[in-house]
C-alpha cells in the first residue's frame, strides 16, 4: 500500500514498533468456558457464548488491545512513517510489541503493520511461530498479512474496521481478499473476530481522519 505523505506530522522520536515490556494487567475471566466461532451474515466470524458475563470480559479485553492498534495507525501517519495501519501482538495479556505501516520509512511496499508486529514479535520471543499469542489489527489484514498471521501460527485475530473503510479513501481493494472469497481462513485454525459497535466505529474513523495526511500514488 504506498502513500506520500503530504504533511508530515509532528516529529516522532519513539521506535517504529515499541517493545513493550510494562505489565498491563488487564484481568482475566475466571471461566475461559470454550468459545464458538459462528460465521457472520458478511462472512467475517464473530465469538459467541453462553456466558454473557465471560462475552463481556472478552469485549472489554479485546477493545483495550484494538485501541492501542488504532492509537498506532494514527502514530504511523504522523511520523510519516506509512499508511494508517496499526497491529499488536499480545501473549499472556500483555503487549509484546506494537507496529505501525513501515511502507515509506524503510521504502518497502511488505512493511505492513501486521508483517512488521509478526516479525518484531519472532525477534523478541526467540522464536518463530506465535502459536500462543493473538494479533490486534486496525483493519482487517489484506492476503499478505493474513499470509504472515497463518504461517506464524497465531491463535487470534481481532481487527476493527473491515477492508472497504481503508478502500474508501484509495486503498486497494486487495485487502478484502484476505478473508472473504479464498476460503482460506478456513484452513487455517485460527479465531478471527470483527470488532463491532462503537470499537469498529472508531477504527473506521482512523481512515476519514487521516485521508487528508497523506496522498495515494
Ligand atoms: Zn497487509
Amino acid at each position: 500500500m504506498g502513500v506520500n505523505i503530504t504533511t508530515p506530522g509532528p516529529s516522532c522520536h519513539s521506535s517504529h514498533c515499541l517493545n513493550s515490556s510494562s505489565s498491563l494487567s488487564f484481568f482475566t475471566t475466571p471461566t475461559m468456558e470454550k468459545a464458538n466461532v459462528m460465521e457472520a451474515k458478511d462472512g467475517t466470524l464473530a465469538v459467541a457464548s453462553a456466558f454473557t458475563g465471560y462475552q463481556e470480559a472478552v469485549q472489554d479485553r479485546d477493545h483495550k488491545f484494538l485501541s492501542k492498534a488504532v492509537e498506532e495507525a494514527y502514530k504511523g501517519v504522523e511520523c510519516g512513517d506509512g499508511g494508517p495501519f496499526g497491529a499488536v501482538v499480545v501473549h499472556n495479556d500483555e503487549i509484546v510489541v506494537s507496529c505501525h505501516n513501515m511502507v515509506l520509512r524503510d521504502t518497502d511496499p511488505t512493511a505492513h503493520a501486521e508483517v512488521t508486529a509478526i516479525r518484531e514479535a519472532c525477534k523478541k520471543m526467540n522464536q518463530i511461530e506465535l502459536s500462543d499469542c493473538e494479533i490486534y489489527t486496525s483493519c482487517e489484514p489484506c492476503p499478505m498479512c493474513f499470509g504472515a498471521i497463518h504461517l506464524s501460527r497465531i491463535k487470534r485475530l481481532v481487527y476493527g474496521a473491515k477492508a472497504e473503510a481503508a478502500i474508501a479513501i484509495g486503498f486497494d481493494d486487495f485487502i478484502a481478499d484476505a478473508l472473504r472469497g479464498t476460503g482460506f481462513y478456513q484452513k487455517s485454525h485460527l479465531e478471527i473476530k470483527k470488532a463491532d459497535g462503537n470499537e469498529a466505529v472508531i477504527a473506521e474513523q482512523v481512515f476519514e481522519k487521516t485521508k487528508a495526511k497523506f496522498t495515494m500514488y
